[in-house]
């Protein structure tokens, strides 16, 4: 059975998730910053005695990758995630500094990279990866199966889409029709739930009223 536990870290309040299946587990977006969020997201890994297989990551924007080189090296797993956005490492750092912090050891660039397709995970479960541009160009969701087919149980659909609205556009590198074209993807995807990269997580239905 799949579970999905929501974590809410660092100071712009971006979603980490743990989703495990028994004992098998993933982080999705390991943005942990604090000493007691890393603390919080540990208890609940070995409390609940999971080994953690993937660290997956939507999007590279710093919000969501500041536990990126901790969460690496505590569970002795690369982390994996979209091809095109290392340049965002540089960007996160110096924006960081301007707002006084430091965070050069905390995140790097990706050196393991995922496209659209299917991993085996869990019991007889699979990880979809599905390229969801416009946010940022290298944008990935992440679909969690129980089985090979059919709908998914959960829909991580990092910034592209929220309860109420939608991902920003206006980064050097967004695109607004690529954003549309992913919104009318996680609208349609077949999941049971959506879980964002912001706020609490909705139902498909709850999405096609107000996005
Ligand atoms: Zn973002």
């Amino acid at each position: 059975m799949i579970n999905v536990k929501r974590f809410c870290f660092n100071p712009m309040q971006t979603n980490c998730y743990v989703v495990n299946d028994e004992n098998h587990a993933i982080i999705i977006d390991p943005c942990c910053y604090f000493d007691d969020e890393k603390q919080e997201l540990d208890d609940y890994i070995t409390t609940n005695n999971l080994k953690v297989e993937h660290i997956l990551v939507t999007h590279m924007h710093v919000d969501h990758i500041l536990g990126l080189n901790w969460c690496q090296k505590k569970y002795d797993v690369v982390a994996e995630g979209p091809n095109n956005e290392n340049h965002w490492v540089e960007i996160g750092k110096q924006w960081a500094k301007q707002f006084g912090f430091n965070i050069d050891n905390d995140i790097s660039p990706l050196t393991k990279f995922l496209s659209d397709g299917s991993i085996p995970w869990g019991n007889n479960g699979t990880i979809e990866v599905i390229h969801t541009p416009g946010h940022s160009p290298g944008h990935l969701s992440y679909a969690i199966h129980d089985k090979s087919s059919g709908s998914s149980k959960a829909f991580f659909c990092g910034d592209v889409v929220f309860v109420n609205g939608i991902g920003r556009y206006d980064f050097a590198d967004s695109n607004y029709e690529d954003l549309q074209k992913s919104i009318e993807v996680v609208k349609t995807a077949p999941t049971h739930q959506i879980y964002p990269g912001h706020g609490e997580s909705f139902s498909p239905n709850v999405c096609n009223n107000d996005a």
